[in-house]
C-alpha cells in the first residue's frame, strides 16, 4: 500500500482511564471531587437548544472577558481553547518553529514530546535533579523554544517563581512556555509577568481547580503580539474551537470567585491530610503543591500496590517508564474517598 508512506506516524498520548463502572473511586487523572460553581447548573437549565443552530462567536468574547476581569488583565492578553491540551498544541505550532531543539524536563506531563513529534519539532528532555527538582541552569543553552509545567505534573514539585523568572530572563530569544494547570492548588503564578517579558505565555485550564474538565476549556495569558500570532495560527486551523455552553458556562463559573477558593481550599486541606496518613504508612513523596500526591513505598513495588487498589476499585494513575516505575499518582479526592484510599493501602502494605 504505498499511500501508507505518506501518512503522519505517531504515538499518541495515553490518557488516563475513564472507566464506565459505577461506585469506583477515582483518582487517576486530577480531576475536582466537587462540581462546578452553582451557576452553571443554573444556566444549563435555561438554554435555549434552538440557539445551537447557530455557530458560536469565533471571538469566544464572553469568555475571554469574563477571564480577563478575573485575572485584571487585557482581553488582548487573552487566549482560549479546548483544553489547555488545544492551548498547548496551538502554541507548540506558533512558536515552535526552529531547528533548535525545544528544552523541557525528563520526567513532566507526557503531551509535551507527543506534540513535538506530531509537529516535527526538535526537542531535548532534560533530566530533573534526583529530588525531580529543576536546575535552572539546565535551561540556558541555546534552544528553540522552552516548556515548564510549575508544578510539575506528575511529580507534585513546585519550581520557585524567582527560578521561573529566571529561565524566562534568560532566554529572550525563545519563547517559554509556563504550564500553571495546578497553580490554584498552592503555586505562585507568573501571570504578572507578561507585561515584564514578550516571550511568556502563561497557560491554564478549567479542568482541574474550577471543576469542569468534561467541559473542555483552557486558556493562555501572553502579550498582545504572542496572543495576536496564536490567534491567527487558530483561525487557520478551526474558527469555532469553543462550542456555545462551553463559552457561557466557562464565563459563570470564573466569576465565582467565593465558591472558588471554598472548593480550592478543600482540596488543599484534604491533601496536606493525606499527607500525613501516607507518611505514616511509610510512603516517600516530595511535598505536592497540587491536588495529587506522587508517592512510592520502600517495600512493595509501584505495579503491586496499583494492581491491589485496582482490585478493591481504587484507580491512581502509574506510569511504565524507569525513573518512575515504582510510584503512583493519587489524585485527591473528598475526604471519604481519601480514607477509603488509606484503609486500602494500609491492608496493601501490611502496616
Ligand atoms: C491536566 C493537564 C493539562 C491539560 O488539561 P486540559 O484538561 O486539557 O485543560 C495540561 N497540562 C498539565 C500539566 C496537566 O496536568
Amino acid at each position: 500500500m504505498s499511500w501508507e508512506s505518506n501518512v503522519r506516524k505517531v504515538v499518541p498520548y495515553t490518557p488516563g482511564e475513564q472507566p464506565k463502572i459505577k461506585n469506583i473511586i477515582k483518582l487517576n487523572t486530577n480531576e475536582n471531587p466537587y462540581p462546578p460553581a452553582p451557576a452553571v447548573a443554573e444556566r444549563l437549565k435555561s438554554m435555549d437548544v434552538s440557539d445551537f443552530r447557530k455557530y458560536p462567536d469565533p471571538t469566544c468574547s464572553v469568555l475571554v472577558d469574563a477571564i480577563a476581569d478575573y485575572y485584571k488583565v487585557d482581553k488582548k492578553n487573552v487566549f482560549v481553547g479546548v483544553g489547555s491540551d488545544d492551548v498547548l498544541a496551538m502554541a507548540f505550532m506558533t512558536f515552535f518553529n526552529s531547528d533548535k531543539p525545544v528544552l523541557f524536563p525528563d520526567i513532566t506531563y507526557s503531551f509535551y514530546d507527543v506534540w513535538a513529534e506530531l509537529f516535527r519539532i526538535p526537542y531535548r528532555q532534560i533530566p530533573l535533579k534526583e529530588d525531580f527538582s529543576i536546575d535552572t541552569e539546565d535551561y540556558l543553552t541555546e534552544n528553540g523554544g522552552i516548556v515548564i509545567a510549575n508544578p510539575n505534573a506528575p511529580t507534585g514539585v513546585e519550581l520557585e517563581r524567582d527560578s521561573v523568572e529566571k529561565i524566562i530572563a534568560m532566554n529572550p530569544d525563545s519563547v517559554v512556555i509556563v504550564d500553571e494547570a495546578y497553580i490554584d492548588f498552592g503555586g505562585h503564578s507568573v501571570i504578572d509577568l507578561i507585561d515584564k517579558y514578550d516571550n511568556l505565555l502563561v497557560v491554564q485550564t478549567f479542568s482541574k481547580s474550577r471543576s469542569m474538565a468534561g467541559m473542555r476549556i483552557g486558556y493562555a495569558f501572553g502579550c498582545e503580539k504572542l496572543i495576536k500570532y496564536m490567534s491567527d495560527v487558530k483561525f487557520s486551523f478551526n474558527s469555532y474551537t469553543m462550542n456555545m455552553p462551553a463559552l457561557e458556562l466557562g464565563a459563570l463559573a470564573v466569576a465565582d470567585k467565593e465558591y472558588f477558593e471554598k472548593t480550592r481550599d478543600k482540596v488543599v486541606a484534604t491533601r496536606e491530610r493525606a499527607k500525613v496518613s501516607l507518611r505514616e504508612l511509610g510512603f516517600e513523596f516530595a511535598d505536592s503543591k497540587t491536588n495529587f500526591i506522587f508517592a512510592k513505598h520502600p517495600n512493595k513495588p509501584g505495579k503491586e500496590i496499583f494492581d491491589e487498589l485496582r482490585k478493591r476499585d481504587i484507580i491512581v494513575r502509574r506510569w511504565d517508564i524507569d525513573r518512575i516505575k515504582e510510584y503512583l499518582r493519587i489524585s485527591i479526592g473528598t475526604d471519604e474517598e481519601m480514607d477509603k484510599l488509606v484503609a486500602a493501602l494500609k491492608e496493601i502494605i501490611g502496616a
